[in-house]
């Protein structure tokens, strides 16, 4: 490879909430000049075994990975506690480590029951029932939102996934649920080590969720998920600003942490993130792959 390749570690299948296969996105990878993808599909290792035979086909690397639902637990200034979604990549995981599995599998089936009173609250004012989520699922899946949103676009009450979460899944709504067999952060954090992966924060302090520019940021939450092994952050990703972005980069320089760039592709169709839109620096790339223990990447140079 003569210019520096395109590294993409954050992607979605239809075995979460990408509206792809796992094969049409590798083809849409290569089309796309992606040199090594990662699979990271919510909460499952589903997707790898197609991923690797893929990746084989097509010639191309393939990161197995899982974006792990987890859920923070802060100790606020004001003494209280604030509990919020943070999703942690976990890349070369031991598929097979039972702490891990267990963990996940305890988190997708939590999955279903918090998107069947979803479900039940949207439905008292749109016409939706739980067999047109199901319909919209592919086997083995991971249910979430994403999956009523497309069951509300088919039965035409919305144009596209993001008018659904604009309208009916925003912060405060009436229509919202808290996901609550997760893990908490740090123990994700343990987990993940324990397990040979290299936990990385998907879109930190992304639009929306974390402080504006100006507003205080969070040190402690950050230094004590450092504390518990976390790796990295995924710094090049559409939905974290750039006043986060340069924070970011002061936190990794001080603590020595890796730092990623990614698209979070969830299809054509899925999300406007595209394939290769960010790219992860190949010196990141190989320090990711110097502290992982659970699972070798395909890299098809090393053949
Ligand atoms: P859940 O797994 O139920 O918590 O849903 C979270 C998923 O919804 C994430 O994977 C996001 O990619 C997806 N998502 C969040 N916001 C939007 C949006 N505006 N448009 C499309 N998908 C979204
Ligand atoms: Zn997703
Ligand atoms: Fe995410
Ligand atoms: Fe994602």
């Amino acid at each position: 490879m003569n210019s520096a390749p395109v590294i993409d570690l954050h992607s979605h299948s239809n075995k979460s909430d990408g509206r792809e296969s796992v094969r049409e996105v590798f083809e849409n990878a290569v089309r796309s000049g992606v040199n090594i993808l990662a699979l990271t599909d919510h909460d499952t290792t589903s997707g790898w075994q197609e991923a690797e035979a893929c990746a084989r086909e097509f010639q191309i690397g393939f990161v197995p990975g899982i974006e792990v639902t987890t859920r923070a637990n802060v100790l606020g200034q004001d003494g209280t506690r604030h509990r919020f979604g943070v999703h942690m990549l976990a890349y070369l995981p031991n598929p097979n480590d039972v702490s891990l599995t267990s963990a996940l599998v305890t988190s997708v089936e939590s999955r279903v029951g918090r998107l069947q009173e979803i479900v039940a609250k949207i439905a008292e004012d749109y016409e939706l029932t739980w067999s047109d989520v199901e319909a919209e699922l592919a086997d083995e899946a991971t249910m979430g939102r994403p999956a009523v949103a497309d069951a509300l676009v088919t039965r035409g009450h919305f144009n596209n996934r993001g008018e659904v979460f604009d309208q009916l899944f925003f912060k405060g709504s009436p229509y919202y649920v808290p996901n609550t067999g997760v893990p908490e952060t740090i123990e994700a954090i343990e987990l993940i080590r324990r397990a040979g992966g290299v936990p990385i924060i998907a879109h930190p302090l992304s639009r929306g969720k974390g402080p504006a520019e100006g507003e205080p940021m969070p040190v402690e939450h950050f230094e004590e998920m450092i504390a518990a092994g976390l790796a990295g952050f995924e710094v090049m990703h559409r939905d974290v600003p750039e006043h986060s972005r340069r924070w970011l980069r002061a936190m990794a320089d001080k603590h020595d942490l890796i730092v990623t760039g990614s698209s979070d592709y969830h299809g054509e169709t899925g999300k406007p993130n595209r394939l290769g839109e960010n790219s992860t620096e190949l010196e990141m790339f190989e320090r990711i792959v110097a502290q992982a223990s659970g699972v070798a990447p395909y890299l098809p140079w090393l053949d």
